[in-house]
C-alpha cells in the first residue's frame, strides 16, 4: 500500500511546518515595536494595538504631531498609558477593557460619548492634552509631561556630535602639558618622542666630540 508511507494524506507537504507566525497583533508582545526596548508602560489606542511604549506614543503622537497608529494606521484620537501588564491582562479584551473607566465628558456624552478633555486629573487618570493620552500612573503622566515640555531629544545632532570633540590641536597641547608633569596617560608616546630627541642630541654630541678630536 504505497500510500502509507506518505503518514497520511498530505505527502511532501506534510513534512513542512508552518510555524512562521506574525506576532505584531498579538499582546503578548514584551517589547516595543518601534524602539525594540522592554515593554513596560505601553500605549494602546482603540484600534487595540498596544505594543508602543510610552516614550515611543509621546515621541510620535506630541514631536511626529503623529495621531495614527503605528502599526495598523488607524487613527487614535485618544490613547490610554498603563502598565503593559494591565494590557497583556486584558488580552482579548484589549481596548474595551482599559478604555472601559476612561472619564467622560458630560457636553460630549450627549452626543456620542466623547471622552473628557480637562488636562490633569480626570477620575482615575491624568490626561495629557498635548498628547491625547489618559495614564493611569501619576508618575508616568508627569514625566510625559515635563518630556513634552522639553521638546525632542536632539537624537538627529547625536550623529554630528561625536566629531567636534576630538581635534588634533587639544591632543597636543595634552601631549607637551603631560610631557612637563610627566603624567603616565599618554607616556608611550612622550617616550618614544623623548628617545627620539635624546638619540638625536647623541648623535650631534658624538659628532661634535668626535669634530673636537679630529
Ligand atoms: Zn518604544
Ligand atoms: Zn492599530
Amino acid at each position: 500500500m504505497p500510500p502509507l508511507d506518505g503518514n497520511g494524506g498530505g505527502g511532501a507537504a506534510g513534512d513542512h511546518t508552518h510555524d512562521v507566525v506574525i506576532d505584531v497583533g498579538a499582546t503578548t508582545t514584551s517589547s516595543c515595536v518601534v524602539c525594540m526596548e522592554p515593554l513596560e508602560w505601553a500605549a494602546i489606542g482603540p484600534c487595540g494595538h498596544g505594543e508602543v511604549c510610552a516614550g515611543c506614543a509621546l515621541h510620535i503622537r506630541v514631536f511626529q504631531n503623529n495621531r495614527r497608529c503605528c502599526i495598523c494606521r488607524a487613527p487614535c484620537r485618544v490613547v490610554v498609558v498603563t502598565s503593559h501588564g494591565a494590557i497583556a491582562a486584558a488580552a482579548g479584551g484589549g481596548w474595551p477593557a482599559v478604555s472601559s473607566r476612561l472619564p467622560r465628558s458630560l457636553a460630549a456624552a450627549g452626543r456620542g460619548g466623547g471622552y473628557s478633555r480637562r488636562e490633569g486629573r480626570v477620575g482615575e487618570y491624568w490626561y495629557l492634552a498635548g498628547m491625547g493620552a489618559f495614564f493611569d500612573d501619576e508618575r508616568q503622566y508627569a514625566a510625559a509631561k515635563a518630556a513634552a515640555r522639553l521638546g525632542p531629544p536632539p537624537c538627529g545632532d547625536a550623529n554630528e556630535n561625536p566629531p567636534p570633540p576630538p581635534p588634533p590641536t587639544t591632543t597636543t597641547t595634552t601631549r607637551t602639558r603631560t610631557g612637563v608633569s610627566n603624567s603616565d596617560g599618554q607616556g608611550s608616546i612622550l617616550t618614544r618622542e623623548k628617545m627620539e630627541a635624546l638619540v638625536f642630541i647623541l648623535v650631534v654630541v658624538v659628532i661634535l666630540v668626535v669634530m673636537a678630536f679630529v
